[in-house]
């Protein structure tokens, strides 16, 4: 009996152990946990990876000044002096606010894509490609409205 609890203590021991070497972002939820916060959509963009029908996010078309923060976790992740029209159907934004984003590569299509995640909690919020404008990055954050949320800055 009481090696069986010494067994049972090691491996919990071992797995809490396993759980702590794995948490990658400062905000870490269960999967439950995300499901109650998040409304269907955010969820499964967010943590699904799933993409929004173009050209029907609350954000296309939206140009107000402002912060787009995480919908996950509240981080800022882009400034609107950053967005701009890309007639791609998403919120295109030529940059981040700085170390904001991670970035990792999907093969979800057959074809590698710049996936671009929340860095704060690791959230999915879309793709970056390389047909942003020239005069500036070059660079198009592609990202999924219900990843965002967007907070008007006072200063305007
Ligand atoms: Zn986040």
């Amino acid at each position: 009996m009481i090696l069986r609890f010494f067994f049972i203590n090691i491996l919990f021991l071992i797995s809490t152990q396993v759980i702590s070497s794995q948490a990658k972002y400062e905000i870490e939820k269960t999967d439950l946990e995300w499901r109650e916060q998040l409304d269907e959509m955010s969820y499964l963009v967010l943590r699904k990876a799933y993409t929004e029908r173009p050209f029907t996010g609350k954000y296309d078309n939206f140009y107000e000044k402002g912060t787009y923060h995480c919908a996950g976790c509240d981080e800022p992740l882009y400034k609107s002096s950053r967005k701009y029209n890309s007639y791609c159907g998403w919120p295109s934004f030529d940059k981040e606010i700085s170390d904001k984003i991670e970035y990792d590569v999907d093969y979800k299509l057959g074809y590698p894509r710049k996936e671009i995640k929340c860095k704060k909690c690791g959230g999915h919020l879309g793709h970056v490609f390389n047909d942003g404008p020239k005069n500036t990055t070059g660079i198009r954050h592609c990202v999924n409205s219900v990843a965002l949320i967007f907070k008007k800055d006072e200063k305007g």
